[in-house]
């Protein structure tokens, strides 16, 4: 059996006056079609990473719409979690393609779940390229399928695409984040483009006064009347903390007193992160304004919410970003944000209006100099962001956007 994720009860009615009456109300429009529709949300992991992030409020919400969701996670080990994470990286562009006998493992662990996978689903959603291949093997257990790519797929290494294509070709549907990210070779294959969105009533993004953030980070250590600039993202190299680092050393030469948290969760699909961690710490020097932290030091959904609400300045210097989750939890807390100019990001940002792109460690060191220079600033930009994030990035929209794809749309 694949194991199931229990996700609690949501309210669509909770999120009315947020996201807008209007689009709430589409949604049970559309939903009116859609009742006790059996739609299956399959995925590598429950935790850690912008996957779990999404299901966590996106299968609760379909259910309250009136669809009978699940979501289940496939059954794996490290030897398959190795080879999922070196077709990730891959895909995103990574010179390292796979051996045979890393596609070998890749079809074994895929073949199993296929056979431990249940029977009748009116839509089975596959995330991400770590299930793809179930499918071939069982394609009756699903009426339609619908392949989620959460990935930037856009300079993929061309060995791997070559065989993730012909997968993904047999779907009745591929969704994705950007045009940008539709591989060439899907020819008949429907095609859906829409970017995810954050949960703003959930603990990670739930407004959150300045004196209980400032009370949640004193207790990691940090000087709470000093800036603050933070990064929140796995520990991995597209995400560049180690840029962040430097462009934290040149703010420090500006402004002396300013702090940096670099925030990482460790997924439990994400074998390579312990050892970028140690990488990311070492390259910290032992300087004691650098805080580096994960899950294991208890950094839950509360807490990062406390240190991006915190943050005098928020960044993502991510190098290839499929989407990031992180960038439109920092503009839903209206604060200043700073990010590199890839994948997802700018269609979350408007350069120089709701934050900053760049594309270099200086670059994102002179931007968060004028930030804490100038308050007003950072207000101006944060508050912008937040405005984008509420038409834009909300998971009521999402759920639109699926149930859209439910009915044919
Ligand atoms: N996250 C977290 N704790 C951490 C690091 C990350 O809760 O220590 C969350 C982060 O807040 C975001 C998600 O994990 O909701 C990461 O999603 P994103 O799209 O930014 O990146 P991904 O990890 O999927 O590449």
């Amino acid at each position: 059996m694949l194991q199931p994720i229990a996700v609690g009860h949501k309210s669509l009615s909770d999120y009315t006056h947020v996201a807008g009456r209007p689009l709430i109300e589409e949604i049970r429009e559309l939903a009116t079609e859609l009742k006790g529709l059996k739609v299956l949300h399959l995925s590598a992991t429950a935790f850690g990473g912008g996957v779990s992030e999404i299901l966590y409020t996106l299968v609760p919400l379909m259910r309250d719409a009136g669809i009978e969701a699940e979501w289940q996670v496939m059954l794996g080990r490290e030897e398959f979690y190795n080879v999922t994470k070196l077709m990730h990286n891959a895909l995103q562009g990574n010179p390292q393609g796979l051996t045979p006998e890393q596609w070998q493992v890749f079809a074994k662990y895929n073949e199993l779940n296929a056979q431990e996978l249940s029977e009748g689903w009116d839509v089975i959603i596959i995330h991400d390229p770590q299930p793809a291949a179930i499918l071939q093997h069982v394609p009756e257990k699903g009426k339609r399928w619908i392949w989620r790519c959460h990935i930037d797929l856009s300079t993929p290494n061309p060995t791997v695409i070559e065989r993730m294509v012909p997968l993904v070709r047999s779907y009745d549907g591929a969704v994705f984040h950007l045009p940008d990210y539709v591989p060439d070779g899907l020819d008949g294959t429907p095609v859906h483009i829409c970017p995810p969105a954050i949960d703003p009533l959930s603990p990670k993004n739930m407004a959150f006064s300045p004196e209980d953030a400032s009370y949640v980070c004193d207790q990691f250590g940090l000087d709470v009347d000093r800036p603050l600039m933070c990064q929140v993202s796995r520990f991995d190299p597209w995400k560049d903390p180690m840029g962040v680092i430097d462009a934290y050393r040149a703010v420090k030469e500006e402004v002396p007193n300013v702090q940096l948290a670099l925030i990482g969760s460790m997924a439990t699909d994400d074998p390579e992160g312990w050892e970028f961690f140690n990488q990311t710490m070492a390259h910290a020097q032992g300087d004691p304004d650098v805080h580096i932290l994960n899950n294991l030091n208890s950094v839950g959904a509360i807490e990062v919410n406390a240190f991006q609400s915190q943050a005098d300045v928020v960044i993502q210097k991510s190098t290839r970003e499929g989407f990031g989750l992180t960038v439109s939890e920092a503009l839903w807390k209206a604060r200043p944000f700073i990010g590199g100019d890839v994948g997802g990001i700018p269609l979350q940002v408007i350069d120089g209006e709701s934050g900053y792109l760049v594309g270099s460690a200086q670059e994102c060191a002179d931007r968060a100099i004028a930030i804490l220079r100038d308050p007003d600033l950072g207000r101006r930009l944060g508050r912008a962001g937040k405005e984008h994030v509420r038409r834009h990035f909300l998971t009521p929209r999402l759920l639109r956007d699926w149930l859209r794809i439910f009915n044919g749309g």
